[in-house]
Formats: C-alpha cells, sequence, structure tokens
C-alpha cells in the first residue's frame, strides 16, 4: 500500500509524521515542488538577522503542536513577556490596547460613546439569520467604531481579509458559539470565566495562548521534519495533475513521470489542488478554485537600534483600513524573539496587501520597501535608512474563509468520498493557522490509519 502526499508544507509534513509514527513500515512518499520544504514556513538568515518570510509562530494553547515540537526533540520558544504590549494606530499615534476589561474602559482609544457602546452589548438580540460577515457581527453588536477600530485590525493582523467578506462563522467559531449559546458575548465571557474558576482552566472567546515560535526560528520545526522523513520526502517535484484508475491513482509530474499509488492526499493549497483535480471531478476542482488567497507582502527591515527614538516595547502594532494607511501593521520582531536582530539592532517585519489591497503587495521589492519606509516614518517617526531589507512577495498567501465557506468545505469533503483512498487537507479548509494544520493532519491520520 502506498500513498503518496502532495504538498510538504506543515500540513503535509505532519500528516507524513503522524502516520508513520503509528505505522513505521507504511509506505509513504512526500512530494514537494520547490527546492525545499516548508511552504509558508521559511526562514532567512541575513548578516545576523533572521527574518521569517512567512510564519512568525504558532500559539502555545494548542496541544497537538507542542505535542509534535517535543515528539521531534526540539525545544520551543515563549515570545517575551514585555512584548505582551499591542498597539493600534488611530488619531495619529500608537495607541495601548487594552488588557483588561477596566483598562479598556479607561482607555481613549475609543471615544466615550463607543466604549458605552460596548457596554450595551449585553442588549443586542442573538442573530437569527444565515452566515454573516465579520464586519455585520461586529457592527452590530458592538458598534461601528468598535469595529473599525478593534476588530478591523485584527482580521487584518490574523487573516490579512476584509471583514465586509469574511465568514464569522468559519473564521472566529468561538466568538460565532459565544453569541449563539449564550446570546452575547459579554454575557458568554463571564460565563466562561465563572467555569473556568471552577475548573482551574483558562478559557476565553479570543485564540489565547502565547506566541511561539525556535530560537533559529520556525524552519527548526521544518528541517525536524525534513530530516525524520529522509528518502520519503522529495523535493524538487511539482506534480501537474493526478487520475483515478479502477483501483489507484495515476499522479503526473512535471518532469513528466508518473507515479502510481493507492491513497492520496493532496496538501497543497486549494487552487493548485483545483488544477491537479482537473480531469478527476470537474465539480471538486470548480469549488476548490473559489477559495481565495489574496496576495501578501512581508517587508523586513533591519537598523541599528540608535536610529529609531521610538520605544520597541511590545508586540509592534496593526493600522485600522479606515485610517488610509497603506500598510497593515509591524511586527517589532527582535521585541518578540531573541535572536531575530544582532546585539545593537532591531527588526521590523511589515504586512502589506491582504484580500483589500491585493494588488499593492505586487509592486515591485524597490516599491514596497519605499512604501514601508514612507509609513513606518509617518506611524513610528523613523526616518533613517535601514542597513538591511528584505521583501518577500506570496502572490497567493492567505486562503479567505469568506460567507459560504462552510457550505463549500463541506462539499468539498463530500466530492472527496467519492474517491476511496483521496484526501485533501491544509490550511484552505479547518483553519488558517499552523495548530490547525497539525491538528487536522493528527485527525487525518487517524482517518487514514482507519481505512487501511
Ligand atoms: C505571510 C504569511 C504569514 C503567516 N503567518 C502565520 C503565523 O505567524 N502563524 C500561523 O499559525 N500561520 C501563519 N500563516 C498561515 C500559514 O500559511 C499556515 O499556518 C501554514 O503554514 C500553512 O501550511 P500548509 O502546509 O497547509 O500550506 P503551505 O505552507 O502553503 O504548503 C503547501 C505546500 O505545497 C507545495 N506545493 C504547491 N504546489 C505544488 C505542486 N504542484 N506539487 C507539489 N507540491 C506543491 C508548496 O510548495 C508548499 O510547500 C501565515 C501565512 C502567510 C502567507
Amino acid at each position: 500500500m502506498r500513498l503518496v502526499i502532495i504538498g510538504g508544507g506543515i500540513s503535509g509534513l505532519s500528516l507524513a509524521y503522524f502516520l508513520l509514527e503509528q505505522r513505521p513500515a507504511l509506505d509513504i512518499l512526500v512530494l514537494e515542488s520547490e527546492q525545499k520544504a516548508g511552504g509558508k514556513i521559511w526562514t532567512d538568515k541575513i548578516d545576523g538577522f533572521l527574518c521569517e518570510w512567512g510564519v512568525n509562530g504558532f500559539l502555545d494553547n494548542r496541544p497537538k503542536t507542542l505535542e509534535l515540537v517535543s515528539k521531534l526533540g526540539l525545544t520551543p520558544l515563549r515570545s517575551n513577556d514585555n512584548a505582551r504590549k499591542r498597539f493600534i494606530f488611530s488619531n495619529g499615534r500608537l495607541n495601548l490596547l487594552p488588557e483588561s476589561p477596566t483598562a479598556f474602559l479607561a482607555s481613549n482609544l475609543l471615544s466615550v460613546r463607543g466604549r458605552l457602546r460596548i457596554l450595551w452589548e449585553p442588549f443586542v438580540p442573538k442573530w437569527q439569520g444565515g452566515d454573516e460577515t465579520l464586519a455585520h457581527f461586529a457592527t452590530r453588536r458592538l458598534g461601528r467604531e468598535a469595529y473599525e477600530k478593534l476588530i478591523d485590525p485584527m482580521a487584518s493582523g490574523i487573516f490579512a481579509g476584509d471583514p465586509e467578506t469574511m465568514s464569522l462563522k468559519s473564521c472566529f467559531r468561538k466568538v460565532y458559539l459565544l453569541e449563539q449559546t449564550y446570546g452575547s458575548l459579554i454575557r458568554g465571557m463571564i460565563n466562561l470565566q465563572k467555569e473556568a474558576k471552577k475548573t482551574g482552566r483558562k478559557v476565553g472567546a479570543g485564540p489565547g495562548g502565547v506566541l511561539t515560535s525556535f530560537f533559529d526560528g520556525m524552519e527548526t520545526v521544518i528541517q525536524a521534519l525534513t530530516a525524520f522523513l529522509g528518502e520519503r520526502l522529495r523535493t524538487g517535484s511539482p506534480v501537474v495533475s493526478l487520475d483515478r484508475k479502477t483501483t489507484s491513482y495515476e499522479i503526473f509530474l512535471g518532469d513528466g513521470t508518473t507515479l502510481s499509488a493507492d491513497a492520496v492526499v493532496c496538501a497543497t493549497p486549494a487552487f493548485v489542488t483545483s488544477a491537479m483535480v482537473k480531469e478527476l471531478d470537474r465539480e471538486l476542482s470548480a469549488v476548490l478554485s473559489e477559495i481565495s488567497y489574496p496576495s501578501i507582502s512581508v517587508v523586513c527591515l533591519g537598523y541599528r537600534r540608535e536610529k529609531i527614538r521610538q520605544n520597541l516595547d511590545g508586540f509592534g502594532f496593526l493600522v485600522p483600513f479606515r485610517e488610509g494607511r497603506r500598510i497593515l501593521g509591524t511586527l517589532w520582531d527582535s521585541s518578540i524573539f531573541p535572536n531575530r536582530a544582532p546585539e545593537g539592532y532591531v527588526l521590523l517585519r511589515t504586512m502589506l496587501g491582504g484580500a483589500r489591497k491585493s494588488d499593492l503587495a505586487l509592486e515591485p521589492e524597490d516599491t514596497l520597501k519605499g512604501i514601508v519606509m514612507d509609513e513606518l516614518r509617518g506611524i513610528m517617526g523613523i526616518s533613517a535608512e535601514p542597513d538591511i531589507a528584505r521583501v518577500y512577495t506570496h502572490p497567493r498567501g492567505i486562503p479567505q474563509y469568506t460567507i459560504g465557506h462552510e457550505q463549500k468545505t463541506a462539499r468539498i469533503a463530500e466530492l472527496c468520498r467519492k474517491y476511496k483512498g483521496f484526501h485533501v487537507t491544509g490550511n484552505a479548509y479547518g483553519g488558517i493557522g499552523v495548530n490547525d494544520c497539525i491538528e487536522n493532519s493528527s485527525q487525518l491520520a487517524q482517518r487514514i490509519l482507519q481505512e487501511i
């Protein structure tokens, strides 16, 4: 029985790991199109700076990831405690994001009227309609100002998304369930806190957890998985298409060769899987192609510390769309984790593009660098030239869970079930983060082992 996993991002690699952990003799081959595995997880080292070209870390509140990290013999690195402070750029300055309800009431980030509107939230009736956009939900429950200044930048920070099209249910399921269960977010939070006190467990509506990575960056986990898989991972092997024979699958590679497999998992982005399965199933291919991936660029700028007057004590800042700026936000990477910049230097990592400004991310590298320097001058008062600059463009970055996403993924799962031994996985379906990918791969491994 040969199983081929197409795509060597964290989804494909961790799936192979979970399968082999339980059945070491299983005949598994992972095919990765690039010369090295990792997908959106690559770490660049430049003159002592450590630049993440995509994924910056994962939250330490989901056991599967930490379990995997520990089994691989790796030491996770929690972000610095003093990097908990997050800022929102609003009214021409960086405002500290309040960390507690009392701090929130005292904060000037929202007007008095905006804060009072939030306190009205428990009196807003529960939504009885269908799939609702994040923008509609947040405005309805918390008011326009809280939506624009708090919720909108959060959507940029996590999904680089457009709240006007994002599905609340698919993007923030916990929040959706809070309203559905308790009729109000505030009431729900109070109830969860009470439960937490009783059980001693930490609960909340947000993702919670502490941002975690590794001393040498996120690629550490990819290197460990790559070493574990050895020859079972074949890089530089793009798959073009696949088709079904009576009881097996034929996999057509870019170099003109064909492989045969009894089972296939596509752990590739949905648009890639869509192209691959065109001959296998036209409808499946069509539904997969509906999941959009706007462009996003990451601009890393390294500076000698004394060039920057701004206090970098914190995580960084996000920019609400209504501010009309050209960046989504900037992470102060060297404040978050050690080893991101040489002694005496700092590293700032800025995102541009996303669902609302996708084309901007595709501008030439020099233009993007110029835009970021311009914006950092306006927002943080940095007028100095950076000592290093790196621009990473993801022409198709983060999959967007827009209205109707749940139906799409249900239809995709239904169509896949028509083909014995055929599965799809990855961050297009059941959660966009590294933690989701690993958890979903673990569950898929169990299903595959039962099927065999
Ligand atoms: C800029 C950016 C920042 C992010 N930051 C974070 C973060 O800090 N934390 C977090 O949790 N998540 C973050 N994410 C989300 C992140 O993408 C996912 O969490 C996760 O890395 C996705 O893994 P994956 O394996 O599902 O997909 P991918 O990483 O996209 O892997 C898919 C793999 O398939 C390969 N492939 C493509 N076509 C073919 C083909 N034809 N044949 C064979 N192989 C093919 C690709 O080369 C790739 O290796 C970020 C995403 C982006 C774009």
